[in-house]
């Protein structure tokens, strides 16, 4: 498992790298659903807003 759990494929999850260079997630879920924390303790093994990114078959390009 990645260190980020289920966030790191979680279509919600805003990866962020602070100056001391931690990664950690940011959940969209949580503007909208005060269930879920704005920054959830990593590694999430479980989780109800869990997922999948949009198009995840299709190969990830840069969008303009
Ligand atoms: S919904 Fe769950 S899995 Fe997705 S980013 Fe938020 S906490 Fe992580």
């Amino acid at each position: 498992m990645t260190p980020a759990g289920l966030c790191a494929t979680c279509r919600h999850a805003n990866q962020v790298t602070s100056a001391k260079r931690s990664t950690f997630v940011r959940c969209g879920l949580s503007v909208t659903d005060p269930r879920f924390p704005k920054y959830p303790r990593l590694p999430v093994s479980r989780c109800e807003g869990f997922e999948p990114p949009t198009g995840a078959a299709a190969p990830q390009g840069h969008q303009t």
